[in-house]
């Protein structure tokens, strides 16, 4: 007899590494994938996946979620691992052991967070490992100023501290603090590049939007890559590159055909979503990008913003209150043709920027599923891997025609994990549906996977995905999800 634990059969198993896209079954032992193969002997549990694909899970390098219903919807989107890199979270150890004693569904990691570490060094604030604590503080003054040259060294120190620690990499909320100087985000990607990782960046504001911007947001990320050699990644180049994704794209382009290693991500929704103190949402710098206070909604009311006075009153109140920005209008062709080239672009990778859950009345129970009416968030959150799926193999093909369902899956997995194997060792598990290979799997029906969320009905899980299970352990099972599975594992970096 065997020592498996579970047999997968009959499903199309698709691995993109490999090249596998065929008829397979796929056997479990002890989290990790035990064999592949035709006809596979029984095992002591089976699951008919006839018709169903099987493959590795989907790994989220953007997702601010730290709630375990909003974890919920990310693993009924097909999501096994999501990491918060953009944002980061400093002091990193104390993320971990936060997450560690919480139990997670999927696996988690972080980066350590610039603008934690500058909340820190720059305006003197207790340390607090959370993405609350940055969103509380987020239109403070005190962060975003200009660093004098001794807050400037405590910066580096504290951000080496975390990748001592196991960071993944560093997040850098650049765009909510543009008076931060260019030198400052050179000497961050510097350590970046001494530490072996890499940098996630939120971009500072692009030079056709603030002609008077210190630098633009984009010639800054990649011409930090090509001076110190520092892997760079460009944190959704959909929504902070607006109407100029294009240039951005040729830009980028350009440095990676010179050598330079800059890297992308995108979303494939025209809204965005953050909270209603950022920088660049104050009402006198909102034509910047087109906007007014009517193109932001205000999550925990649902309000369309009548006007500046509300819209100051409500960044006034309530700094960290979640607010979706219309973008890029979604009804119109060309401004879909526009996002989905940010996502069809050669090495993109598919990244949710899924945002936390926010709760129009008290919070119910942390735990309760399905999630209350209640909870709100961006549709992003709960649909972006499978409305990525849609859009690519189906709804929305490109110039070239509908993508293989390989090539897509490659973006959602295989090549999130080469991002970041160089310096983290759990990523050369992931990502692969082999043998040997940690048995994060998620197995889905192709015709029919879909985002159901909207920006109504924000909550709404993916529909399709039937199977997810995260280091051998049901974690949605029969499409349902798993009431008390917490198999998630911690993924650091190795220490620097
Ligand atoms: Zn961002």
């Amino acid at each position: 007899m065997n020592e498996w634990d579970l047999v997968l059969r009959g499903g199309r198993v698709i691995d993109p590494e490999s090249g596998l896209d065929a008829v397979r079954d796929v056997a479990i032992a002890a989290g990790r994938i035990a064999a592949v193969g035709a006809s596979l002997p029984p095992g002591p549990a089976e699951e008919d996946v006839y018709g169903q694909v099987v493959t590795a899970g989907f790994i989220d390098l953007h997702s601010h979620v730290n709630d375990v219903g909003g974890l919920r919807l990310q693993a009924l989107d097909g999501v096994t691992t999501a990491l918060e890199l953009e944002a980061g979270v400093t002091p990193v150890a104390e993320a971990y052991r936060r997450a560690a004693g919480q139990g997670r569904p999927v696996n988690y990691g972080f980066s350590a967070s610039w603008a934690l570490a500058r909340m820190e060094t720059v305006a003197g604030l207790p340390a607090q490992a959370s993405l609350g604590a940055f969103m509380a503080r987020i239109s403070d003054p005190a962060w975003q100023r200009a660093a004098e040259p001794a807050q400037l060294t405590a910066l580096i120190e504290r951000i080496a501290a975390d990748l001592a620690d196991g960071a993944l990499g560093i997040g850098v909320l650049l765009g909510y603090a543009p008076a931060a100087s260019p030198e400052e985000y050179l000497r961050v990607a510097g350590l970046a590049a001494e530490s072996g990782v890499a940098t996630f960046t939120h971009a500072r504001d692009l030079v056709e939007m603030v002609p008077a911007t210190l630098a633009d947001g984009a010639e800054e990320i990649v011409r930090a890559a090509g001076e110190t050699g520092a892997h760079m990644h460009y944190c959704h180049i959909n929504s902070t590159s607006h109407r100029h994704i294009d240039r951005v794209l040729a830009l980028v382009d350009r440095a990676q055909k010179a050598g330079s290693r800059v890297t992308t991500e995108a979303y494939p929704y025209g809204s965005g979503m953050t909270g209603i103190g950022a920088a660049f949402l104050a009402p006198e710098r909102l034509g910047e990008r087109g906007l007014s206070p009517s193109s932001l909604t205000f999550a925990p009311t649902g309000e369309r913003v009548a006007s500046e006075a509300r819209l100051r009153e409500l960044r006034e109140t309530d700094p960290g209150g979640l607010v979706i920005i219309d973008l890029l209008d979604e009804s119109s062709a060309g401004d879909r043709a526009l996002l989905m080239r940010s996502l069809t672009f050669p090495g993109s990778v598919v990244a949710s920027d899924a945002m936390p859950l926010t709760w129009v009345s008290p919070p119910a129970d942390a735990l309760a599923w399905p999630l209350p009416r209640t909870a709100i968030t961006h549709p992003r959150t709960a649909g972006t891997f499978c409305r990525s799926l849609r859009l690519l193999t189906r709804d929305a093909p490109g110039a070239a025609g509908p993508a293989s369902l390989s090539a897509v899956l490659a973006k959602c997995s295989l090549e999130p994990a080469r991002l970041l194997e160089d310096w983290v060792p759990a990523m050369r598990e992931k990502g692969r549906l082999q043998p040997g290979r940690d048995a994060d799997v998620v197995v889905f029906d192709p015709e029919t996977v879909t985002d159901q969320a909207t920006y109504a009905d924000s909550t709404r899980p993916s529909a399709g995905i039937r199977h997810v299970l995260v280091n051998g352990v049901f974690v949605v099972r029969d499409g349902g999800i798993v009431a008390d599975a917490g198999p998630g594992r911690p993924v650091r970096a190795e220490p620097r």
